[in-house]
């Protein structure tokens, strides 16, 4: 039997396209080599607490992926940030400042010199840059807003959104909206304040009762026998009417596949089909990363962890990139009379923590926290997520890397490559990301064209 679409790896981004791809009524299988799909999306409850492992928030900036959220029932039961989230704390040198999250929350605060918030204000003057080249985030950030907010705020914010080193992401990757605000408007500030309201970028964050594992739970749920879990795909190839897909459970035939695995995954199926595909996804790097999770008492912390938590800047006797106090987010994340701590370590910063042991790392993030947020006492429950693959790095030239992944159905007829490498990272991006790889997919199966104004494909942020 041959299907219409295989679609290889069922973490979010495999299962929204397969699901686009069901509801265009096309024979679509979905391939997972895990036990359950969900792919990094996995939220675990366990004594009264919720932990995510991977994902914690929905940007619900991204317009498209609300109607998304929408259509799969899950907007009404989503939960905005909790109204105790009334700042943004960032560490420099030891210190932890609270930012408000209003957006004179920075001029207002001391965080940054009086020059620096002066150079702040600035920006709205300052022109639009002229040529074409691709800028870091952190020298994006240097020209338009000053050096030191670019080393104070940039830097911790690329270290805890991307786990990754401000001098080396791309701003057309790390930031897109950014770059083209300054394209549009001549000004980040301009197009901040015309964004539509409530798409003011990170303004809004959502999440459910049961964590963001609740979104691969109801695609995985509508798309039911679809979805073959335990199943690793190794090899692919070519065949005449379609591809052969090899795995570990046998072989299946398929006019079209969709991959959407981790980019070092992909780099290995293409390697036979496509080299200049498989070079590209294997340039993309994802350093390790690990999360612990720690609750404690309420009366064991004497900070009133009254915001999202922390981003810091980095500092070599510390591991902590960021922190997020769960329990003041959302609701249901730590028992009554309990509070709920992630912290994030790793990534470009940090890729060699990996080589701690468990106990090591919980025992240095503790230390961390007891000491910046007046904590007593051990925690009363920990746990640790380490991926060894954390999030795949925009760094400079990843444009060109993703423009040759997407055009790899030009040169390999029914082959489609979707995933948070591509044109985003998050979750909203990469369930943007899926419906546009199943419009392709579906109009390449059909013979049909992509309706006008959906054929771009562009990084999003
Ligand atoms: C620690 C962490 C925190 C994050 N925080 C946030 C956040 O707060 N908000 C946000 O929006 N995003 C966040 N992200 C990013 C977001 O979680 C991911 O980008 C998104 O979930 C990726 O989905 P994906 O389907 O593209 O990839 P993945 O989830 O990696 O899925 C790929 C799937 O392919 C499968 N696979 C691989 N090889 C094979 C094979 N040979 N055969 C079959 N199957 C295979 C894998 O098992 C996996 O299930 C975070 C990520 C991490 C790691």
């Amino acid at each position: 039997m041959t299907h219409d679409v295989i679609v290889i790896g069922g973490g979010v981004s495999g299962l929204a396209t397969a699901h686009d791809l069901m509801a265009r009524s096309q024979d679509v299988q979905v391939l997972e080599r895990q036990a359950t799909a969900g792919g990094n999306a996995i939220s675990e409850r366990f004594d009264g607490f919720l932990m995510e492992h991977g994902p914690s928030t929905f940007n619900a900036s991204v317009p498209e992926a609300i109607e998304q959220i929408d259509a799969l029932g899950l907007l009404e039961s989503a939960h905005d940030l909790g109204p105790n989230v009334r700042r943004r704390y960032l560490r420099n040198q030891g210190k932890l400042t609270g930012i408000s999250t209003n957006p004179m929350g920075f001029i207002l605060s001391n965080y940054l010199s009086p020059a620096a918030r002066l150079s702040m204000m600035l920006e709205g003057f300052r022109s639009r840059k002229k040529d074409n080249s691709e800028e870091t985030i952190h020298a994006f950030a240097a020209r338009r807003f000053g050096r030191e907010f670019a080393d104070k705020v940039i830097d911790p914010l690329a270290a805890g959104l991307f786990m990754g080193d401000a001098k080396q992401l791309s701003i057309n990757g790390a930031f897109a909206r950014l770059a083209d605000m300054e394209q549009q408007h001549g000004s980040i500030i301009r197009g901040i304040l015309k964004a539509k309201k409530g798409s003011e970028p990170g303004r809004h964050l959502y999440s459910w009762t049961d964590g963001i594992g609740r979104i691969p739970q109801v695609l995985a749920a509508k798309l039911g026998k679809r979805i073959h879990t335990g199943v690793t795909v190794l090899k692919l190839r070519k065949t005449a009417n379609g591809f052969e897909v090899q795995t570990t459970a046998g072989t299946r035939q398929t006019r079209a596949v969709v991959l959407a695995t981790q980019p070092h995954v992909a780099a290995g199926l293409l390697a036979d089909i496509d080299p200049d595909a498989a070079t590209a996804a294997g340039d993309i790097t994802a350093p390790p990363v690990n999360v612990v999770f720690l609750g404690y008492k309420r009366e064991q912390v004497a900070h009133p962890l009254d915001g999202l938590g922390y981003l810091s800047t980095k500092d070599r006797s510390k591991i902590i990139s960021g922190a997020q106090f769960c329990s003041t987010m959302y609701p249901g994340r730590a028992p009554d009379g309990y509070v709920s701590i992630s912290a994030y370590a790793g990534g470009a910063r940090n890729p060699e923590l990996m080589k701690l042991s468990e106990v090591e790392l919980i025992a240095q993030v503790h230390g961390e926290l007891a000491e910046l947020l007046g904590i007593k006492g051990d925690p009363v429950l920990h746990r640790t997520r380490r991926w060894m693959l954390g999030l795949p790095q925009y760094t400079l030239g990843h444009r060109a890397r993703v423009t040759t992944l997407e055009t790899t159905s030009k040169r390999n007829a029914g082959l489609f490559i979707t995933g948070n490498y591509l044109q985003g990272v998050s979750v909203a991006n990469c369930l943007t990301a899926a419906a546009q790889t199943a419009l392709r997919v579906d109009a390449a199966l059909t013979g049909s064209a992509i309706p006008t104004g959906q054929q771009g494909l562009r990084f999003r942020a």
